[in-house]
Formats: structure tokens, sequence, C-alpha cells
């Protein structure tokens, strides 16, 4: 397979006509191999335009929707960035050419090993991945410059809100289990705003500021 010509075409026909403009975004997903991130089998449907499985009832999220948050994140190189729900660990590896730092944290311990191998055979090394909870944030390493949860909240969790640093910028899909808002959370002197971009579907964010459990 020709995965480069494969990721061209994705970013070519799936990114830039529905309005990524940003070019460093762009040029990360022409970068990263997709298909190395989804469940084995898969790789031919790595590249189109759809979610897909990755095992543990779980996804790895649309490329358009991993474009979007990213671009949303307003990144200029230097930041730290905490991710909740690693997954497969491509929206980390996204953010990995795009960051000085990327923490984070997903709840399922398979997943996380997972994404920590991959990105290791990828020479990653500014990803720390770590299982647990991440509804409540990443305590150690606070203040986040950005903060980007990869599964649907039920509302934004206060934990993650404190922890976003001043000029922090957040992106958290919120709604119901079915169907979410994209919601873009700016800090500004401690004030927090919120606008939101647009709908989409994640699986549920489950945690103690999350959904209790799965339904
Ligand atoms: N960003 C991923 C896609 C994430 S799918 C990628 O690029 O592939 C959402 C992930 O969030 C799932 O792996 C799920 O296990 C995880 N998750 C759900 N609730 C969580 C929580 N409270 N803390 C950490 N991870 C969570």
């Amino acid at each position: 397979m020709d995965w480069e010509s494969l990721r061209n075409e994705m970013v070519d026909t799936q990114l830039i006509p529905r309005g990524i403009t940003d070019d460093a975004v762009l040029e990360a997903m022409r970068e990263v191999p997709r298909h190395l991130f989804v469940a084995p089998g898969m790789e031919t449907r790595a590249y189109g335009d759809h979610a897909l499985p990755i095992g543990e009832g779980q996804t790895i999220s649309q490329p358009f929707m991993v474009a979007l948050m990213t671009q949303a994140l307003e990144l200029t190189g230097c930041e730290k960035v905490l991710e909740i729900g690693t997954g497969s660990g491509y929206q980390a590896a996204v953010l990995s050419k795009l960051v000085e730092q990327v923490f984070s944290i997903e709840c399922v311990e398979s997943l996380a090993a997972r994404a920590r191998a991959v990105l290791e055979d990828l020479a990653i090394s500014n990803v720390a991945i770590r299982v647990g909870d991440g509804t409540i944030g990443w305590k150690e390493f606070e203040p986040y410059d950005r903060i980007i949860v990869t599964a649907g909240a039920p509302e934004v969790p206060p934990s993650l809100e404190e922890q976003l640093g001043e000029a922090g910028i957040m992106a958290v899909p919120v709604g119901t289990q079915g169907l979410q808002e994209l919601r873009i959370i700016v800090k500004d002197k401690g004030r927090v705003s919120a606008r939101n971009a647009g709908g989409c579907v994640f699986v549920p964010l489950v945690g103690r500021e999350g959904w209790s459990k799965e339904t």
C-alpha cells in the first residue's frame, strides 16, 4: 500500500475542503501513519472518512474531527497539552508534532499499553501516557496550556477547567451519550468563556466528573 498517497488524499479531500487551514495541522496529518493506530486488519480503512473501532468498545476518531479539534487549540509549538482519552494514541501522535509535551490519560489499561508501544515504535518521545480517570485531570503537571477531551462529557469537568492555565484553550465534546456539541473553552484572566464548534459523536467519558457508567 502507498500509505503516503492515502494520507495526502485524506488531507486534500477530507480536511482542506472542510475548512482546516492550519498548515502545521495539515502537515502533521500528512505525516503521522494513522494505519498503525487502527485495529489489526483495519489498516486499509484507516484513511477513510470515518471513525474506526480500536477494541474495548472504543474508537479512533474520524480524521476530520482530529483535525478540527487540533486546529481549535491554536497551537504555536511551545505548549504543554493534556489529552483525556488516549485511545489508539493517534491524536496524541498528531499533537506530538505540534507542541512541546503531551500528557495523555486513558482509563483502559490495554489501550494505553498498545498506544505506548505504537508511539515508541515511531520514536515519539514527548508523549507521556498514564492509566487512570482523566476527568479529574493530571494534577502533577498543571497548569496546561491546552486540554483536549476526546470522549463525550455530560458537562465540562470542573477539575479540567481548573487545571487549564491562563490564556489556555480546551476542546471538549459536551452533551448526551449519543450526541455532543464540540465546546471550545477559553480562559482569560481567570474568566472562562465558551463557544460551540459543531455537533459530534464520541464514546462516553466515564469517570468521577463524567458519566457514572455507560448505558
Ligand atoms: N483520542 C483517541 C480516541 C479516543 S476514544 C484516538 O486518537 O484514538 C475515547 C477514549 O477515552 C477511549 O479509549 C476511552 O477508554 C477513554 N476514556 C473514557 N473515559 C475516560 C476517562 N474518564 N479517563 C480516561 N480515558 C477515558
